[in-house]
């Protein structure tokens, strides 16, 4: 599914000595299949755009095309939109609140109408995704297990879905860097099997470089960048002025082209620099 914003405004409590304006003409196209990386500093804006895709929060002004219909328009039923588009909040455990597992994660895909039979094979299979063994848990309450896991059975739950545009606004905050990592490939995974649009919220540069096939980066409200991760990555000073930065492999990079050897700037990955530095060794060898 496609999704075009158009001069997207909001403002929190209009009118009070609180008002906020979150999203400030906001335009975005992003195409079916696309793997979104949406980053800023805390307080930018994600949150509130997240939640207008999915029609949680109606604009100030302006419009959300998904496919070719209006979300913002009235007569658009949520209950259509929530269908399409999946969203996986901050601390996402925090909304269990099933006895078991099992129950938690069937949760949605007995709302769109399932046989139970679908249903199961839908909690089966995004168990599987997650990686939580289906036998061993499914009747346990999700409540015995640690935080990571809960975690991945609220994600499990919006993954059951099979929403064509999925979202995720920060799904690895908090945890450990080991299951982030494993959690980002499950998203990662998810995403080649279902070449669904994904939107990954992040604040860490480095855990979105080797994903998305494109960044949004926002600021105060409004897109300060968009563009492919290595378009992007180039914009140090911009990234830097905003309070992101590059990462830590490309300013390595930066340093060691400083020192005068000859190496390709738009690297943001590990395996690329490692490839990228033993071609440099090599190529002096034979000089
Ligand atoms: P992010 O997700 O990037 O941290 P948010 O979308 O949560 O950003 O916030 C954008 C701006 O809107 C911030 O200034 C924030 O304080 C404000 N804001 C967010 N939620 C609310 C709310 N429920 N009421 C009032 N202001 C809010
Ligand atoms: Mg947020």
């Amino acid at each position: 599914m496609s999704i075009k914003i158009e001069n997207l405004t909001y403002v929190y409590n209009p009118g009070s000595p609180f008002e906020t304006k979150a999203l400030d003409n906001v335009n975005v196209e992003i195409e079916a299949g696309e793997f979104i990386g949406l980053i800023g500093h805390t307080g930018s804006g994600k949150s509130t755009l997240t939640q207008h895709l999915n029609g949680l929060i109606k604009p100030t002004s302006g419009k959300i095309i998904i496919n070719d219909t209006d979300i913002t328009n009235q007569s658009v039923k949520l209950r259509d939109i929530r269908k399409k588009v999946g969203l996986v909040f901050q601390y996402p455990e925090h909304q269990l609140f099933e006895e078991t597992i099992y129950k938690d994660i069937a949760f949605g895909p007995l709302n769109l109408g399932l046989s139970e039979s679908e249903v199961e094979e839908r909690v089966k299979d995004a168990m599987e995704f997650v990686k939580l063994p289906f036998d061993e848990l499914k009747d346990r309450s999700p409540f015995e297990l640690s935080g990571g896991q809960r975690r991945r059975v609220a994600i499990a739950g919006v993954f059951a879905m099979r929403p064509e545009v999925l979202i995720l606004d920060e799904p690895t905050a908090g945890l450990d860097p080991r299951t982030r990592d494993e959690l980002l490939e499950e998203i990662k995974s998810l995403h080649s099997r279902y070449k669904n649009t994904v939107i990954l919220v992040s604040h860490s540069m480095e855990d979105i470089a080797k994903l998305v096939d494109r960044i949004i980066v926002m600021h105060k409200g409004k897109v300060a960048l968009l563009g492919q991760p290595r378009e992007v990555f180039k914009e140090v000073e911009t990234l830097e002025s905003i309070g992101l930065g590059v990462p830590q492999i490309s300013y390595l990079i930066r340093d060691l082209k400083q020192k005068g050897i000859e190496l390709r700037e738009d690297i943001f990955t590990v395996e690329e620099a490692k490839a990228e530095i033993l071609k440099w060794i090599r190529g002096n060898k034979n000089a």
